[in-house]
């Protein structure tokens, strides 16, 4: 109808602008361009468009305000909930804005907003640097910084977003910001948490820090039976644990690759993020004491290895479907709670993460960023992945009973990277519920300056007052 023909005319226009290219259904490509990460989203959108310059996502916001077609935007494409794409609309893929640029001296590294992790590790390990990251190398920073993340720098360094030092916004209106403490600081304050509700990031410039080239890092492995015992012993290990010990407790069944058979493990992973590696060992040595592992690897793990080391786990197009808990209690009800539904994963396919919060991370002030909860211990991430559509219903249900019964423990706060997308799911309550209500109706107040229209609303919304 006269729709159809208004959008290629308008995806002509575009064409005859675009660095980058336009890829629409009858294309090659276009399975590859509209695959994300989570095979569970299989969607199709009227084009993708990947840009090639900054001055693209001017002519694709350009497009998208003129045509009324819903947008996405998409970094690495790794979001859960499937906002990185979008049925009948227009897909903004900014994979291939992927540049890294470190300056040394200053310690700060440029990033565009297509790089993966990998890019930037791999640009900053030759000058003996790290920005602080996500634990699995094909995440894209985009999505990642602006909701949060978290990986093995959380307790030494924060999150990603608490090293941003600054960022390039295109707003919904086409206007250019540079948004940092000091310019359009209320904007740099959603920015860190609100993710993209608030226009396209097209640069992210953040803090380094000084990491050696090999870290002390390590994995306890649990069986079963050592579960308990293993987890009230970490308690009491991290009671008063120094700011460069960065521990993550997994349970899981292990990919073939790793040889550990098809039983599921505990496993307490850390990183002593520190030149000196012996006083990270008498650490690791106390916990040994006090719950000798089943079995263990300890020792210098280069960074680019470590970083990569659990990728086997992640491939692109499984099935996804994740949930997430804030809570600060290890005690003997919380370890039941534990321990109740983790004996229960005897697949290959689902996991749960523990990530130890506090230190660096702890010490931010609440109303600094808009990330959620800074007080709380831990932050709980219980994660699906796998390839059959017949175990979508088992295997999201057991992210949902996990959920569940981790209720009493529960603290407020919702990590939004590491949440799936609910059937019947309403945007504004979701949102409420995980920013919280104070943080939600700043972010509101933030949307009704810069996207009144709500252009940016395939993400965790934020919906301004009178859209
Ligand atoms: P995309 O799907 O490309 O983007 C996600 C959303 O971010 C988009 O829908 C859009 O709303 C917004 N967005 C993206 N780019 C821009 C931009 N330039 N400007 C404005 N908005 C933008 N999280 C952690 O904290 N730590 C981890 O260790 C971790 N590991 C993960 C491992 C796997 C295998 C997966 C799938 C996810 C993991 N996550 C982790 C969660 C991750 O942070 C989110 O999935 C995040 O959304 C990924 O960002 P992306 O750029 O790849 O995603």
């Amino acid at each position: 109808g006269d729709q159809d023909g208004e959008t290629d005319r308008a995806l002509q226009e575009l064409r005859s602008h675009l660095a980058g290219s336009v890829i629409e259904p009858q294309d090659p490509l276009f399975d590859e361009a509209r695959a994300v990460w989570n095979g569970m989203i299989d969607v199709h959108p009227r084009a993708v468009i990947r840009a090639g310059t900054v001055a693209d996502i001017d002519h694709v916001l350009d497009m998208a305000r003129s045509t009324g077609l819903p947008l996405a935007v998409r970094g690495g494409g790794h979001n859960i909930a499937g906002h990185g794409t979008v049925e009948g609309g227009l897909v903004l893929d900014l994979g291939q804005l992927r540049g890294v640029e470190v300056e040394a001296g200053q310690r700060l590294v440029t990033v565009g907003p297509g790089a993966t992790l990998a890019d930037v590790d791999h640009a900053t390990v030759p000058h003996g640097l790290a920005v602080p990251l996500g634990v699995i190398s094909a995440t894209g920073v985009a999505g990642l910084t602006l909701g949060g993340g978290v990986g093995w720098l959380t307790r030494s360094n924060g999150l990603s977003l608490d090293n941003l030092v600054s960022a390039d916004v295109v707003t919904a209106t086409g206007e250019h910001l540079q948004v940092s403490e000091k310019q359009n600081p209320e904007l740099f304050w959603g920015l860190r948490g609100g993710g993209g509700n608030f226009g396209v990031v097209s640069s992210f410039t953040f803090r380094a820090r000084p990491l050696p080239v090999a870290v002390l890092g390590g994995n306890f492995f649990y069986r079963p039976e050592r579960w308990r015992d293993a987890l009230h012993a970490f308690d009491r290990w991290t009671q008063d644990l120094p700011d460069e010990m960065n521990p993550i407790i997994s349970i899981l069944v292990l990919p073939p690759d790793f040889e550990m058979g098809e039983e599921p493990w505990m496993i307490i992973g850390f990183a002593w993020a520190s030149e000196n590696h012996q006083p990270g060992l008498e650490l690791i040595g106390q916990l040994r004491e006090a719950a000798p592992p089943d079995e263990e690897e300890v020792g210098p793990a280069a960074w680019l290895e470590w970083q990569s080391a659990m990728d086997s786990l992640f491939p692109k197009g499984a099935r996804g479907y994740w949930k997430n808990v804030s809570f600060s209690r290890l005690d003997e009800e919380a370890v039941d709670v534990l321990v109740g539904f983790a004996s229960e994963v005897t697949w290959f396919g689902t996991g749960i993460d523990i990530h130890h919060m506090q230190g660096a991370f702890g010490r931010v002030p609440e109303d600094a960023t808009a990330f959620p909860n800074r007080s709380a211990k831990y932050w709980l991430n219980v994660y699906g992945f796998w390839k059959d559509p017949a175990e979508d219903e088992r295997l999201s249900g057991f992210a949902r009973k996990a959920y569940a019964n981790m209720q009493p423990l529960a603290e407020h706060g919702q990590y939004v990277n590491f949440l799936g997308a609910e059937v019947g799911y309403d945007a504004t309550e979701a949102a409420r519920q995980a920013y919280g209500p104070k943080t939600y109706d700043r972010l509101v107040a933030l949307k009704n300056r810069f996207d009144p229209q709500n252009l940016f609303r395939l993400n965790h919304n934020i919906v301004p007052t009178h859209s």
